[in-house]
């Protein structure tokens, strides 16, 4: 049975790192009908928090990766120390004493040459002469990495160490400790490195954003994963899109590159548009409507669903992240909207008033208010003034909106109504030109 493991410590949010790391397990279990165990590394009491545990599960949760099994090795201290003492027994660890009289147990490195054939990286040789003994049990009685995680990782049967290039020098030393203990060897497979686009380690300028924040900005869950997926992993044929259903079907640990994967937030944002586009209206209104609602854009036990569905309809290609709905049509529910002092300097700097108004008077004999009628009528009058549509549309688009891009004219001023376009366009003239 394949058995692997994410071991987050909490001593942070989940970033895209390990996020990516999650999600090559649990694509790896459920590829090959495995199981995927999560465990908490929170053995370094002062710096584990419980809200990071708290923000790392529910992070997985957002993201899908639903776990088997869950542990936390603070709840595991006396079987580490009883591994201590097997190891001390052995003769592969021995006491040191600190000047306060305090213990530790120190695992013995013998010198020796250790080859791994990991599963990404191919044949990798280690010579432990070059490693100093290990402490498995501190002075304050508190595990080491390397030791409870190996402890844990032989005890809980892991068949597959899948985990990030960083923790590669830390397996000669876990293999020493598999072999002293009598464990059987786990496969492993180190994940590439994930370099910022603009090169070098990523940092929070450079993208190393908690999972929560992208969250917050509207990304949705499987636009994430498929971004994450394609950092160290293909399909083949180029395809940057592959929903989560086909890439358990084609994922393989040992196809993943061991080149470094580049995180490119460009891609992130295409494939979220990709993703958005494809939503169902429906299902994006529903989403929508907390963020309205927190806006106060909308009063959370009275809106007209139809409306706003309509709206998403309306600006659901275009949109990167769901939150640029609630920026975008933002006119659409604000009675008094600020107009973007550049494009008003662009489209309204000369006086347009009587265009404005007649505009105005062209709205009232519509014979009928719909999206073909608004646009016949407004193409007949700049006809008779003589004028290029585009003179009339920009600025006209500015006044209702307050920007320079959105939907096309027509649909905005059909969606916003003829009151409230009339009662724009007349309170502009107003306020700017008298
Ligand atoms: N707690 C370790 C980390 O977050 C786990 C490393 C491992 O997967 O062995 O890096």
């Amino acid at each position: 049975m394949i058995r692997v493991r994410f071991a987050p410590s909490p001593t942070g949010n989940l970033h895209i790192g390990g996020a990516r790391t999650a999600l090559f397990n649990w694509l790896y279990a459920r590829s090959k009908s495995g199981q995927f165990l999560l465990r908490i590394e929170d053995t370094d009491l002062s710096r584990s928090k419980k809200e990071y545990v708290e923000e790392i599960l529910n992070s997985l949760k957002w993201l899908g990766f639903e776990w088997d099994e869950v542990c936390y090795q603070s709840q595991r201290f006396d079987i580490y120390r009883e591994y201590a003492q097997k190891a001390l027994k052995g003769g592969h660890a021995y006491i040191e004493k600190s000047e306060s009289g305090r213990e530790a147990i120190i695992f013995k490195v013998v010198p020796q040459k250790v080859k791994i054939n990991d599963l990404i990286h191919g044949e990798i040789e280690f010579d432990t002469s070059v490693i100093k003994d290990q402490v498995l049990i501190k002075s304050d009685g508190t595990p080491t990495y390397n030791f409870s995680c190996v402890v844990d990782d032989a005890l809980m049967k892991i068949s597959h160490i899948i985990r990030g290039d960083d923790h590669i020098s830390n397996t000669p030393k876990q293999i020493l400790l598999y072999q002293a203990l009598g464990f059987p060897l786990p496969e492993f497979a180190h994940l590439p490195l994930i370099l910022a686009k603009e090169g070098g380690r990523m940092s929070k300028r450079k993208g190393a954003t908690a999972i929560t924040e992208y969250r917050s900005m509207g990304y949705l869950p499987k636009a994430l994963v498929n971004f994450l997926m394609l950092l160290g992993w293909s399909p083949g044929d180029n395809r940057e899109i592959i929903g989560i259903e086909e890439a358990i079907k084609l994922f393989d640990i040992r196809n993943v590159n061991k080149a470094a994967a580049v995180m490119d937030l460009d891609k992130l944002d295409w494939i979220n548009n990709q993703y958005l586009k494809n939503e169902d209206p429906a299902s994006l209104t529903e989403a929508v409507i907390p963020m309205l609602v927190e806006k106060k854009y909308i009063d959370k036990d009275k809106f007209d669903k139809d409306y706003i569905l309509s709206l998403v309809k309306l600006f659901q290609p275009r949109l990167t992240v769901l939150n640029d709905f609630v920026d975008w049509a933002d006119f659409f529910f604000l009675k008094d909207i600020t107009i973007d002092p550049e494009a008003k300097q662009k489209y309204l700097a000369r006086d347009l008033s009587k265009e404005f108004k007649l505009f105005i008077d062209r709205l009232d004999k519509l014979d009928k208010f719909d999206i073909v009628t608004i646009e016949a009528g407004f193409r007949e009058l700049v006809k008779e003034l003589n004028i290029e549509a585009k003179a009339l549309i920009h600025p006209i688009r500015v006044v209702l909106t307050g920007k320079t891009i959105g939907p096309g004219l027509f649909e905005v001023i059909y969606y916003l109504g003829k009151e409230r376009t009339q009662e724009r366009l007349s309170k502009f003239i107003k306020k700017e030109r008298t």
